[in-house]
């Protein structure tokens, strides 16, 4: 019986046996109190990039603690939220010149779809209209989940919900349709902003969709003066195999939300990068124009040194390269897997793999997801399923030896679970 009073994310408890108590963190390894090495094959929900408590980003932390707490971040400012700014300016998509700080991502989509309609407001234009795409996930608060897609998550909250539009996923040879569907939607005059997640749409069930698509879309927002706002909270910092997956479409966006693998994994903090015309749009004598917006760890000097840490190890290691052997790794081993009559849809962009179990069931709530995370739980592996989604997105840490267990785990899992010899 599980009498802890901390009621925890995503879980059913009714269903849950307790949570395995971790006592530390190492490498790609999850600890628990028993001593059990875990191996995180999913960077812990997507936020850790190099490795749980990578040396650099843990000194980093110890020193900045050493002179600042949390401190006002209106009125003041401090030197880590100074330089990351300044360092993140240099790094990000071109034409991305202002970073407001935030603490999850959740609230840096809030941030970008509220500097979206304070822009059209301020400039007195009448545009409220926000479109995304169909699958998107953008985070759990009510604002973000009106933007995602709808279904058993936010059923009960339906109600408080704003419409958006939504446009359909690009499948290949029905991309051109998201891009008319867009086009007839920014015609009407009203489109304030587009929010999309570029190239793979995460908590959708690692949805992967062409670069070309989303460079289409970014060149039809900028015909029609409306936002375009890419949610990289997941994207960023490598997954996609480069820092940022706009990159790979050569497009600039307006505004880009960024979140999970800033600080690498260690500590919470966000930052909603925009370009001139957003901050422009509220520069004013006006002081109805101001940005109302602010969280009360917004900036804090402790996840900014983090973060600090997480640049200086993506300048000074050989981070590129782990990220193309991992992609590498992923591509081999997913390659036994093509034709095989048990998955659908094998796919991989960078340090993402995915597969879908081909069982008559599909979605999140199919029974066959919660019997996989445990049959790799025994296995020794965190592996979490979305649905009948079996993915890998390990720290970049991850060894080729570990990435084998993997595979042969879901090969394993796989065929206990459909009930067919392999
Ligand atoms: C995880 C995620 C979010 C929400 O981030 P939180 O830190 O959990 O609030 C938003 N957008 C995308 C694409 C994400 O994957």
């Amino acid at each position: 019986m599980n009498r802890s009073p901390v009621w925890h994310p995503f879980t059913q408890h009714a269903l849950e046996p307790p949570m395995t108590r971790i006592v530390s963190t190492e490498g790609a390894y999850l600890i628990d109190e028993d001593g059990n090495r875990i191996l995180d094959l999913i960077s812990s929900w997507w936020v850790v990039t190099h490795g749980h408590r990578h040396p650099r980003i843990v000194e980093a932390i110890r020193e900045a603690a050493q002179s600042l707490d949390q401190v006002i971040f209106a009125e003041f400012s401090h030197m880590p939220a100074e330089r990351l700014a300044a360092e993140l300016i240099e790094i990000a998509p071109p034409g991305l010149r202002h970073v407001f700080y935030s603490d999850s991502g959740s609230t840096s989509v809030e941030v970008a779809l509220k500097m979206a309609l304070g822009s059209f407001h301020n400039t007195g234009q009448a545009r409220d209209r926000i479109v995304v795409m169909e699958h998107g996930y953008h985070g759990d608060t009510i604002g973000t989940m009106a933007a995602g897609e709808r279904g058993v998550f936010n059923a009960a909250y339906a109600p408080l919900l704003f419409e958006v539009d939504r446009l359909p996923f690009p499948q290949a040879g029905r991309q051109q349709r998201t891009l008319d569907m867009f086009e007839a939607v920014c015609r009407t005059g009203r489109v304030a902003a587009l929010l999309i997640e570029p190239l793979v749409l995460g908590a959708g069930g690692m949805k992967i969709y062409a670069a070309e698509v989303l460079a289409g879309l970014a060149e039809i927002a900028r015909r029609y003066g409306c936002l375009f706002i890419a949610d990289e909270v997941m994207t960023g910092w490598g997954r996609t195999g480069t820092l940022f997956a706009c990159e790979q479409a050569g497009i600039r966006p307006d505004i880009l939300c960024t979140s999970k693998g800033l600080t690498g994994g260690a500590l919470p903090l966000a930052a909603t990068l925009c370009n001139e015309a957003v901050f422009e749009a509220h520069f004013s004598a006006d002081r109805r124009k101001t940005f109302f917006h602010s969280s009360s760890y917004t900036a804090n000097p402790i996840a900014c040194a983090a973060a600090i840490a997480n640049l200086e190890i993506w300048r000074s290691e050989a981070v590129e390269e782990r990220i193309s052997r991992l992609a590498g790794l992923h591509r081999r081993h997913l390659a036994r897997f093509e034709g095989d009559g048990r998955f659908t849809g094998v796919r991989q962009i960078g340090t993402i793999a995915a597969l879908d179990l081909a069982v008559p069931e599909g979605g999140y709530l199919a029974d066959a997801g919660p019997r996989m995370r445990r049959l790799f739980r025994e296995r020794g592996l965190l592996v979490r399923p979305l649905g009948n989604v079996i993915y890998l997105m390990p720290p970049y840490c991850v060894t080729e030896g570990e990435i084998d267990r993997a595979y042969d785990a879901i090969d394993e899992v796989a065929s206990l679970v459909l009930g067919k010899p392999r």
